[in-house]
């Protein structure tokens, strides 16, 4: 099969993409590993920005549907220290610069913007090839099926661990020293009523040098904590994961004096905890211009979650480089160089924030640190 515009992944990034790419009468096909669009929880709230997430919802024509999902005082922030005292609170103004919205919500009304058969779910990218006249092949694992695809343009928005990365750098995504322990805790206003109370309506972050626990309010009663800790890979390495009152009970050791509201976000989870070691890649990520390929999102240049600008960033790339390639018809490596060009830089002094912000979070003067980051907040140039 022959395709213009391929998109390797369908996630907040490769949807925007797709659907840019439809909005300017240009068509694409979206390939998914996922089987459907239920395979996976999709995760919790995500602040939306007003100078780059909320841009390529404009662009996408969903800016009224994505108002709509927005959830009330989810911008409200807590920064509390060990004993649970409140260092700093600041209160969702409903101003709207950085609404928070549901990330599942968000991905099915990119999905349903689309024309039916644009993914195709349950296709795994196996290997990718690029061809002598600057077409690239790729095979999907589907099933016990394989099949492939010729394409003029592939675009890797693939995530973190993307199969189309390889054909632009050799970089790999690197152990950024600090994993999280993700954990939920429902119907918390009746059955865990203090951790509620600490956590408020938005968001809280209970830290100290090294560690941290922090929560958001999801929905009306879920608590959906991430516990921090910079610890070594080999560390973690020691704890089996698959064994929960043991994993909670290594975890917990290290929280060991810690308000009792704020370890319940760990001890009292009512899923398995789940690790999740957090990688990047270098701050400075380019790469030569490789004719009939690039990448977005996750898959360009991973980073650490504190700036919260990655699902931002991707959502604007793909509406950056549908833009790029509908303004320049019949010349797909000036659209590239163009989406490229303004590309690297921005994710650049994104990475960097977020690279900063992490070393404030858990150095040690948390939570002092951090208060005085969100009280003198300033962009990394
Ligand atoms: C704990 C945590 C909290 C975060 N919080 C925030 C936040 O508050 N705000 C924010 O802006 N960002 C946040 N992020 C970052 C954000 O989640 C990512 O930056 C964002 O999801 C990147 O979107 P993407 O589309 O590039 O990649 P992804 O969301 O990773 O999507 C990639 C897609 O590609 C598919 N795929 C992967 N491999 C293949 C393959 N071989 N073949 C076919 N398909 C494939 C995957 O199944 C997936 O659907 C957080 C990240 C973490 C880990």
């Amino acid at each position: 099969m022959n395709s213009e515009v391929t998109i390797i992944g369908g996630g907040l990034g490769g949807l925007m993409l797709a659907r840019v790419l439809h909005v300017h009468g240009i068509a694409a096909t979206v390939y998914e590993a996922e089987a459907s669009p239920d395979a996976r929880s999709q995760g919790g709230l995500l602040d939306i920005h007003e100078y780059n997430g909320q841009l390529a919802l404009k662009a996408a024509g969903l800016y009224d549907e994505f108002r709509a999902l927005i959830q009330a005082e989810a911008e409200s922030q807590y920064v509390l220290d060990k004993d649970a005292n409140v260092l700093l609170y600041q209160a969702d103004k409903g101003n709207g610069g950085r609404p928070e919205v549901p990330r599942g919500e968000l991905r099915r009304i990119l999905l349903e913007s689309l024309p039916a058969g644009t993914v195709r779910w349950g296709h795994k990218t196996t290997e990718v090839s690029s061809l002598s006249d600057g077409r690239h092949m790729v095979t999907f694992a589907n099933g016990a099926n394989e099949s492939t695809v010729t394409t003029n343009l592939l675009v890797g928005a693939d995530g973190a661990w993307s199969k189309v990365r390889p054909l632009l750098t050799d970089e790999k995504p690197a152990y950024a020293g600090t994993s999280f322990i993700e954990t939920f805790l429902y119907d918390s206003e009746t059955r865990h009523k203090a951790s509620a109370d600490a956590v408020g309506f938005g968001t809280m972050m209970a830290l100290a040098p090294g560690k941290g626990i922090m929560a958001h309010r999801e929905g009306c009663d879920t608590l959906h904590a991430y516990v921090a800790l910079n610890k070594p890979e080999e560390w973690l390495a020691g704890i089996d994961f698959s064994d929960r009152a043991s994993t909670l009970a290594r975890v917990a050791a290290e929280f060991d004096g810690w308000a009792p509201q704020l370890t319940a976000l760990l001890t009292a989870t009512e899923t398995d905890p789940l690790l999740r070691p957090i990688y990047s890649l270098p701050i400075e990520q380019t790469w030569a211009r490789v004719p009939g390929v690039t990448l977005i999102g996750d898959a360009a240049h991973l980073m650490s979650p504190f700036a919260g600008e990655g699902a931002n960033l991707a959502l604007y790339d793909g509406a950056e480089l549908a833009k790029a390639i509908a303004a320049h018809p019949g010349d797909m490596e000036a659209a590239l160089t163009a989406y490229e060009q303004e590309m690297f830089p921005r994710s650049a002094s994104a990475a960097a924030e977020a690279d900063r912000n992490m070393k404030l979070f858990f150095n040690d003067k948390a939570p002092q640190s951090v208060v005085d980051l969100f009280t003198s907040y300033q962009p990394v140039q």
